[in-house]
């Protein structure tokens, strides 16, 4: 018998992501996007604690915890179910929740919760699975999960669920401007962004990552990085979010090397060179930027890790 299995509970940390490029191709028959994208894992964490019990429950606490969902829509605890179903496990599990990433953010926040537990309760239940052999399943309980397994920098296709490793060395220094108010929801964002593309008459061709900023990824420079970011949703992003042109051109102004909104927003993500420069620009954006929560990380991060094994009680 594992570790884990003998321990109470396991704890995992998971990070959330930004998108370094998102191009937008046709809608499919299935109502998604064919997307090419750079997902690039950040160092904000949320925890996920299972312990074994009675019955399912979920608790979230934390900065962020308001408006996360307590019930069957959780997506970690969706998660957690649907890994018990898959494996024969009987019995249930508490999931302890402390939110960090910004909900409805556009950093993928439940689909690292849902991460999150597949790896805390794969190591609970003993299965010894590799990150590989959960990806099918992640990629059942949605598009951004099967990345937040592994985490780092990497292409993915498809709805997003297609990962192909980026290779680079070194960290980036962000700073993320995100929202303390409401969130954006991400079918609305897409809706937006069809509406404009129809609005002004424009050809969706299939989507491909670009070259540049695979190559500027690969020696880490940071000017070319950030000359490269892309997001297709931005647009459609600032129109239902206009307080995000401000926030963009802030950053900008003050000496960013680049900006992009992540993913369906409204989190904007600026990349500076040094450590020094982030805090001038975090300085900076508290004072003179649009009002939001300012944050330094880098990327990038691990996915999904196991912290603890929390011990009988
Ligand atoms: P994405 O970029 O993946 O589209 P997002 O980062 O914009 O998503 P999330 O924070 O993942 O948004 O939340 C999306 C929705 O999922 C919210 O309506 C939220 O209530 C719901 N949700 C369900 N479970 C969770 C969870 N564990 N953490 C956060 N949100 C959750």
């Amino acid at each position: 018998m594992s570790q884990a299995v003998e321990s109470r509970g396991v704890s995992v940390r998971v990070p959330g992501k930004i998108n370094l490029e998102l191009v937008v191709g046709p809608l499919r028959d299935d109502g998604y996007h064919e997307l090419a994208t750079v997902f690039h894992a950040v160092g904000i964490y949320d925890h996920i604690t299972v312990t074994p019990a009675d019955r399912w429950s979920v608790q979230v606490t934390g900065p962020t915890a308001a408006g996360v969902p307590t019930g069957p829509g959780n997506l970690a605890l969706k998660a957690a179910k649907a890994l018990a179903r898959r494996y024969g496990i009987e019995g249930a599990v508490a999931l302890s929740i402390e939110k960090n990433i910004p909900v409805s953010g556009g950093m993928a926040g439940g689909s690292a919760d849902a991460a999150g537990a597949l790896v805390a309760c794969e190591s609970l239940w003993g299965l010894q699975l590799s990150r590989d052999e959960l990806e099918p399943l992640a990629a059942t309980l949605g598009s951004d999960v099967p990345f937040l397994l592994h985490g780092g920098t990497a292409v993915g296709s498809g709805r997003g669920e297609r990962l192909a490793p980026v290779l680079s060395r070194g960290e980036l220094q962000w700073v993320l401007w995100v929202s303390n108010d409401s969130g954006l929801s991400t079918p609305a964002v897409y809706a937006e962004c069809d509406r404009l593309r129809e609005a002004a008459g424009e050809q969706v061709v299939e989507p491909t990552p670009s070259g540049d900023l695979i190559g500027a990824l690969r020696t880490m420079d940071t000017e070319a990085v950030g000359a490269t970011l892309r997001n297709d949703l931005q647009g459609a992003a600032c129109s239902l979010y206009p307080v995000l042109d401000e926030v963009l051109e802030a950053g900008l102004t003050l000496g960013a090397h680049g900006a992009v909104v992540s993913g369906s927003g409204p989190t904007v993500a600026f990349l500076v060179s040094t450590q020094a420069a982030a805090i001038d620009l975090s300085v900076g954006l508290a004072a003179r930027g649009p009002a939001g929560d300012i944050r330094r990380t880098t990327g990038p991060v691990a996915g999904a890790q196991v912290v603890q094994h929390v011990g009988p009680t």
